[in-house]
């Protein structure tokens, strides 16, 4: 095993479990952290598995056959999992989105789906339930995750071209399997269905045009995200980064686009609509424009840690306090301490980063916190 491998799997260290605070509170359905931001959106990740190896994200240098993932033991039960999303919703969670790894790898997903399905947030409505995958699985599950209550998905697909995707997703997986899960999708009624493709300069951005042109015009919206500095083994340059903007402007070389205004003050992708109202498309400036102030999400890893942000160094442990028989009151009360004391803006603050300020030690891997 590499040193590499090993790094990877040690940035699973566990905190010690988090203290109970003193007075235990009930959860009001609304917590704000130190910069007034609301608890409002939890991704769950299901399984630090996946069955791609993405350039971007878990490359096969690091995450080869010899890569140790979790044992079975310490992921999360569906019922864990309900217990600690029920938790969040009393807080104001009003979305939930599952992801990983790839979420479709775990075993009777559906199941976890019909449970978290019947969550209501405490003024009574159904929560945004949705997931997000790479779309190899979708064309033999769509209808059961429909069926068990699934709201929507999202699928990851960044490049039309077999040999441009097959070396982005590291396994040699086409791209025709992929079309075939969003036309699964669709046809379940799993809409509207969003389709994100990561940009990375140098190896996919030729493909932003045809994706716009090939989506435009039906039922899937495109979303452009900016290659992030995620994790630590992607290998990441600023040079490869590909500005939303940049992206913008390629379309609407082609094909005019107008801004059109979010729906919610927390959506992260900036909406831009066809001229000739043929859709719209979407663009995630993760780097090049944060939006750590409106940034309202919570991320439960597949071993029940809290991350309070995408880049965080360091979890809060809530499985062992379910384990330890804590009660839903007692975890309550250590989630609105601890949503009450975040502070993150690492996107905010990258820049300074990259001019040499001091960076939060490792961070963790997007397929272990869920992306
Ligand atoms: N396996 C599923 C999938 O690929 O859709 C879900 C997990 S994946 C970590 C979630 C999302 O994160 C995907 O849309 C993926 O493209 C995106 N992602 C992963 N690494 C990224 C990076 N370094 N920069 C930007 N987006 C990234
Ligand atoms: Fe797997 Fe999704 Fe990461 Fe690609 S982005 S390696 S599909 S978890
Ligand atoms: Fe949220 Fe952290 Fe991303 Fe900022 S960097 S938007 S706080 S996850």
């Amino acid at each position: 095993m590499t040193e590499k491998i090993n790094f990877i799997a040690s940035q699973r260290n566990h905190s010690p479990a988090p203290t109970i605070p003193a007075v235990i509170e009930a959860p009001t359905g609304f917590v704000a952290d130190t910069l007034a931001r609301p608890l409002q959106d939890l991704r769950i990740s299901l399984t630090d598995r996946c069955n791609f190896r993405c350039v971007y994200c878990m490359p096969e240098e690091s995450f080869g056959k010899d890569h140790v993932f979790l044992p079975r033991k310490s992921l999360l039960t569906f019922e864990e999992i309900t217990r600690i999303a029920k938790i969040f919703v009393a807080h104001g969670v009003q979305k939930i989105r599952l992801t990983g790894g790839e979420p479709l790898l775990r075993k009777h997903v559906e199941n976890l789906i019909q449970m978290l399905a019947q969550l209501k947030t405490p003024g009574g409505r159904d929560i945004e339930l949705t997931l997000t995958t790479n779309g190899s699985l979708l064309a033999k599950k769509a209808q059961a995750l429909k069926n068990a209550g699934l709201a929507r998905v999202t699928v990851s697909l960044d490049s039309l071209d077999d040999d441009t995707f097959k070396r982005m997703n590291g396994v040699d997986f086409p791209v025709s399997d992929v079309l075939h899960g969003l036309d699964a999708a669709h046809a379940a009624g799993l809409g509207p269905i969003k389709v994100n493709m990561v940009v990375k300069g140098g190896m996919n951005d030729q493909e932003i045009v045809p994706m716009a042109r090939h989506f435009k015009d039906t039922p899937f919206i495109l979303r452009f995200i900016e290659f992030m500095d995620a994790g630590s083994s992607n290998d990441w340059k600023m040079d490869e980064v590909v500005p939303s903007a940049e992206v913008v402007r390629r379309i609407a070389a082609e094909m005019p686009l107008e801004r059109i205004a979010s729906t919610l003050k927390s959506e992260t992708a900036e909406r831009w609509r066809y001229q000739d109202g043929s859709g719209e498309i979407g663009v995630i400036s993760s780097v090049t424009k944060s939006f750590c102030h409106e940034c309202v999400r919570a991320r439960l890893s597949t071993e029940g840690m809290l991350y309070t942000c995408l880049f965080a160094s360091g979890g809060h442990d809530l499985r062992t306090l379910i384990r330890n028989g804590n009660t839903d009151e007692e975890i309550a009360s250590v989630v609105a301490q601890i949503w009450r004391a975040r502070a993150d803006r690492y996107s905010e603050l990258r820049s300074s980063f990259m001019n040499g300020a001091e960076q939060p030690q490792k961070k963790i891997e997007m397929s272990y916190i869920g992306g």
